[in-house]
């Protein structure tokens, strides 16, 4: 029988590749700013291909690239019509992905996020979103997924009404906050107590996903870990946020001065990006800390995912191709290298 997440989780380490929309964005098939994912309507081949990818580079989870596929966010691009085909057809590319790779036990996640129409002063918003998470879960669940991760949300109160709706449903939740610069959650709490809350609430996995970079990210989960019994988890972007700048939404590159308005995010933050050994040895201090659900957010590349798969001891697909700079024309020390060019390496 297929196990479950959280006997998954038990057993060690889920790493779980989200980052769809960056990666999207990037391969010019959906707009910064309003990011819709419109792309699973218009392209479905490029998401297929890039579940592939991150499968390929180890991830476990499959995440349906529903997120902000919600009807706040097509009414604001004028194609609310588009709300059910494109989180059905999201749901359907995921699993079709899965199928792909039938030995590797691959869970399918649905996923729903930040509505941006919570407001705790109008309780109106309060049903809204409850309404606009609740008709999401009905899509994944029909879908079949394997569990549901609400993610990138800033609002403990905002948080309980997606759990709610997940477990109304059924299904296992997963729960990530999206961590503030400004320190402390939107209503004022701090992580380990929001996370704590939403343990109480019967979350299964609780932790943090996007807006810090993994040492940012990092300097939180202690106090996670040590709140909450359940599984915990850690998906940051892969960016250098910094003590000054703890969250990539805002952001300085001190290297460059022709970024439109000043502000890295989103779309100029290539100066600040980690590189795979980075998010390796972030996988890597989860795993010490007993974070188990790993993973990685906007911004992420099947490089990122592989080496942090790797990091957790494992041969993903790709590992065949992994680096191998023995055989380098001038870095390299296979004996048939020329000698000139090795000689030559630190000239170059
Ligand atoms: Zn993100």
């Amino acid at each position: 029988m297929k196990k479950d997440l959280i006997t998954r989780l038990n057993e060690g380490p889920v790493l779980c590749a989200e980052g769809y929309l960056f990666a999207m964005e990037r391969r010019g098939y959906l707009s910064a700013g309003a990011f819709v994912p419109e792309v699973v309507l218009e392209h479905p081949e490029v998401v297929s291909q890039l579940h592939r990818e991150f499968i390929r580079a180890g991830s476990d989870v499959v995440q349906a690239f529903t997120y902000y596929g919600h009807r706040e966010k097509l009414r604001i691009i004028g194609k609310e019509e588009l709300l059910e085909p494109l989180q059905k057809n999201a749901l359907k590319i995921a699993k079709d992905a899965r199928d792909e790779f039938k030995d590797l036990n691959l869970l399918v996640a649905g996923n729903i996020a930040n509505t941006n129409v919570f407001d705790p002063n109008d309780k109106k918003s309060y049903i809204e979103c409850q309404k606009m998470f609740e008709e999401q879960v009905g899509w994944a669940k029909d879908a079949g997924v394997d569990f549901i991760i609400a993610e990138t949300i800033t609002w403990v109160e905002e948080m309980k009404i997606a759990l709610k709706a997940i477990k109304d449903a059924g299904l296992i939740a997963v729960c990530n906050y999206a961590f503030r610069s400004a320190g402390g959650l939107r209503d004022g709490i701090q992580p380990g107590e929001g996370c704590k809350i939403l343990e109480d609430h019967g979350a299964d996995v609780v932790g943090l996903n996007c807006f810090r970079g993994p040492e940012m990210t990092m300097k939180l989960l202690p106090e996670i870990r040590k709140a909450v019994s359940c599984h915990v988890a850690a998906l940051p972007v892969p960016y250098r946020t910094t003590e000054k700048h703890p969250g990539f939404l805002n952001q300085v590159d001190e290297g460059c001065d022709c970024i439109p308005g000043g502000n890295a995010f989103p779309v100029a933050l290539d100066n600040l990006y980690c590189n795979r050994f980075e998010m390796a040895e972030f996988a890597k201090e989860c795993v010490n800390m007993k974070v188990n659900f790993i993973g990685i957010c906007c911004g992420a590349e099947p490089h990122h995912v592989r080496e942090m798969s790797v990091a957790l001891g494992r041969k993903p697909i790709a590992y065949k191709y992994y680096p191998d700079m023995s055989k380098h024309y001038a870095h390299g020390s296979d004996p048939s290298l020329k000698k000139h060019n090795t000689d030559a390496a630190k000239t170059l």
